[in-house]
């Protein structure tokens, strides 16, 4: 009897760890040195540094797209944006279904979903404003957040009840939160209320395998944050970056708060938790900080797409690792999936790869040959490939080739000593880029001088009106 009990319990440990819930918090255009993990001195985040100390650090963790849409389409799909034309940030459009992640990808919550797994996004989405893009008819079960690229983070400024309302980006940061189709006016502080609903989510799913995107819009622009927060920074004097450092504080809280409730439930040691940034901090824009990296938001350089990375998951990983061969956030994806074995539509194949043997240490080596950029608009490039990496500005006719080990900020231009890198480099791009398409909609980048103008305007006096 005690032995069919011990094999019982065996098995269910087994399909436990078989089937890890999931959870990937992202947080929107924070720094790579805004971390305590990666250095941050003036900002303490102990819950985020907890992730690191728990798992594994990444040091040379990118992203796909140094912004926001495109980053998160290639991290939803775990396939690059440009496989299938999502090469720029969406407009806020409702009625335009081309505006937005294509029908013809699956989520990962769609792939989740075919093995059994709950899904949810917290937070921003910025893949699609129309009905069809949102996330309830893109795999997921449940959904609380707003579908733009930012938001007001105050209740008092979100005065437009219809999401589909909104009629363009500075609006759409004003409509109230949705809970899958149904407009609610939040009580609280956004960052604050989406922590409320990620613990919510965790109490109520924590019996079944569950994929949770927390997804803050923190600490993008707008720069809003409550009394409590700011005045954990007296030491901050820049303005700026005293107001930015308490939206981080507040994710920090946040994250805290989950992992928290991960142990309550007795979940933490079946639970993955990842913890990354969309892209690089636009420095000048937010007060954040990317150094030693070259760069920023938007960039090809390293401050544009290399990001605080980490992740934790102890029931399957080493504690207290750091990890240097490149990974990207197309890894995440294929580790879920490839735990799950879960069948993945051959239309759709994966770019990333499990992370989980190269973790361990059972295989050796870096998981990439290269992780990939390109900017279709800038004609921008960029290829890492161990520690060497290729930037080209096309449009400046630029070519440039680094050693980041020697060199992490990227301000030696070693080409004219290794033009056989360079070559290698470059015929690696190419294979990449065979199988990618043009961008299939028009982004933000796009909208009309006169509209970008008011647009502005609009958000300079909200910004105004919040100091
Ligand atoms: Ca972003």
């Amino acid at each position: 009897m005690k032995a069919c009990l011990a094999l019982f319990i065996l098995q269910l440990s087994l399909s436990a760890a078989e089937k890890p819930n999931l959870i990937v918090i992202m947080t929107d255009d924070m720094g790579y040195a805004d971390v305590g993990f990666n250095g941050c001195k003036d900002i303490p985040t102990p819950h985020i540094d907890s992730i690191a100390a728990n798992g594994v650090k990444f040091t040379s963790g990118y992203v796909a797209y140094p912004v926001c849409g495109p980053s998160r389409a290639a991290f939803m799909t775990g396939r690059y944006g440009q496989r299938f034309g999502f090469e720029r940030n969406p407009q806020y459009r409702t009625q335009d279904e081309n505006m937005g992640l294509p029908f013809s990808e699956e989520t990962i919550a769609k792939v989740l979903g075919k093995v059994g797994y709950h899904s949810g996004v917290i937070g921003k989405w910025h893949l699609g404003a129309t009905r069809k893009h949102h996330p309830l008819n893109r795999g997921f079960q449940e959904f609380y957040g707003h579908l733009g690229g930012g938001h007001q983070y105050f209740p008092k400024e979100l005065t437009i009840k219809d999401s589909y309302a909104a009629e363009n980006e500075s609006q759409s940061y004003r409509t109230w939160i949705l809970r899958n189709h149904e407009p609610v006016a939040p009580r609280k502080y956004l960052t604050t209320e989406f922590s409320d609903e990620a613990v919510s989510f965790i109490e109520r799913n924590s019996a079944k395998p569950f994929f949770l995107f927390l997804s803050y819009n923190a600490p993008h622009a707008p720069l809003q944050a409550p009394g409590e927060y700011l005045k954990r920074f007296p030491h901050i004097e820049k303005k700026q970056r005293k107001i930015y450092a308490a939206m981080v504080s507040a994710v920090d809280d946040g994250v805290g708060r989950v992992l928290k409730t991960l142990r309550e439930k007795e979940i933490e040691k079946d639970t993955i938790v990842v913890f990354l940034s969309d892209n690089g901090g636009p420095t000048t824009k937010n007060g954040s900080n990317n150094a030693p990296l070259r760069g920023g938001k938007g960039d090809a350089w390293e401050g544009g797409w290399r990001v605080p990375f980490a992740m934790q998951w102890p029931g399957g990983l080493p504690k207290g690792k750091t990890y240097s061969h490149p990974v990207v956030s197309l890894d995440i994806m294929a580790t879920i999936v490839a735990l799950n074995k879960a069948p993945v539509a051959k239309e759709c194949p994966l770019d990333g790869v499990n992370l989980v043997p190269f973790l361990t240490g059972k295989k050796k080596g870096p998981p990439h040959q290269g992780i990939f950029l390109r900017k279709f608009d800038s004609e921008s490039t960029a290829v890492r490939s161990g520690e060497r990496k290729l930037v080209t500005y096309d449009n400046k006719g630029y070519t440039g080739l680094f050693d980041l080990t020697e060199d992490i900020s990227e301000s030696k231009n070693i080409r004219d000593q290794t033009s056989k890198d360079v070559a290698r480099l470059k015929s690696l791009w190419n294979d990449w880029n065979k199988s990618n398409i043009d961008p299939v909609f028009k982004g933000l980048i796009h909208t009309p001088a006169w509209q970008k103008k008011r647009e502005q305007a609009a958000r300079k006096k909200a910004e105004d009106d919040n100091k």
